[in-house]
C-alpha cells in the first residue's frame, strides 16, 4: 500500500514517514499544498495523510481539488485541536478522517489499514482468499492457521493482492501501489516477488494472467 503524507513541519513529516514505513506502507512526502495536491493528482495513493494548515494552498482546498477533479483516495486530515469549524470545512470538502494534533503515531497507521480496508469494500480487519488468512491490523498471514514468514516487499504485494481479491491488478498497478516515487523498479523483479510469495504459501491462490497482471480469488 502506498501513502501520500501532506504536512508542512518537517519533524512530523519525518516521524510520520518513519512510522508509516515501519507499518510496510510506502510513502510519498509533500511539504506543502501545491506539490501536494500535485502528487495526489497524478499518482496513485491508497490513502493520504493532509494536513489542512499547508504553505501554498490550504488542505481543504487541496481536498476539495482532487475530489472535484475525481479522485476517491481516502483522506485523513490533521487538524489543530479545538478547531470544530476546521474539522466541518474537511468533511465537507470530501475527508473519510481525522486525526487532532497531537496524536499517537500509532492511531495514524490503525486508522489508515481500517480506511483503506474500507475503501476496498471489506468491512472486517481480516481478509480470507481460500486458505490464506491475511489480519489487515498486524500484517499477519496465515496459511489453513499456520504463520507464514514473509518479507516487507512481498507482504505489501500480497495485501495488495488480496485487498483487491476478485479483481485484476495490473503490473502498472501494483508498481505503482506497492513502491514509492522514488524506487526503480524492475518490474521482472515482480515476478520473482509473486513466484517467492506463491512458494512460501503453498496454497495457489495468486493466478497469474498472461499481458493483463494478477488476479487472486476469493475462493478457490
Ligand atoms: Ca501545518
Amino acid at each position: 500500500m502506498r501513502v501520500l503524507v501532506v504536512e508542512d513541519e518537517p519533524a512530523l513529516a519525518l516521524n510520520l514517514q518513519r512510522t508509516l514505513e515501519a507499518a510496510g506502507f510506502a510513502v510519498d512526502v509533500a511539504y506543502d499544498g501545491e506539490e501536494g495536491w500535485f502528487l495526489g493528482d497524478t499518482e496513485s495513493y491508497d490513502a493520504v495523510v493532509l494536513d489542512l494548515g499547508l504553505p501554498k494552498v490550504d488542505g481543504v482546498t487541496v481536498l476539495q481539488r482532487w475530489r472535484a477533479g475525481g479522485r476517491t483516495m481516502p483522506v485523513l486530515i490533521l487538524t489543530a485541536r479545538g478547531r470544530w469549524s476546521e474539522k466541518m470545512a474537511g468533511f465537507n470538502a470530501g475527508a473519510d478522517d481525522y486525526l487532532t494534533k497531537p496524536f499517537e503515531m500509532d492511531e495514524v497507521v490503525y486508522r489508515l489499514k481500517a480506511l483503506i480496508r474500507r475503501a476496498a469494500g471489506h468491512a472486517q480487519p481480516e481478509i480470507l482468499c481460500g486458505l490464506v488468512r491475511l489480519d489487515t491490523h498486524s500484517g499477519r498471514v496465515t496459511v489453513s492457521g499456520q504463520p507464514v514468514v514473509l518479507t516487507a516487499q512481498e507482504l505489501r504485494i500480497l495485501s495488495y493482492l488480496m485487498h483487491h481479491r476478485g479483481r485484476v491488478v495490473s503490473r502498472t498497478d501494483l508498481v505503482e501501489h506497492v513502491y514509492d516515487r522514488n524506487a526503480e523498479v524492475d518490474s521482472n523483479v515482480l515476478d520473482v516477488l509473486v513466484g517467492r510469495i506463491r512458494k512460501k504459501l503453498g496454497a495457489d491462490i495468486i493466478h497469474t494472467l498472461r499481458g493483463q497482471g494478477w488476479r487472486v480469488d476469493a475462493e478457490n
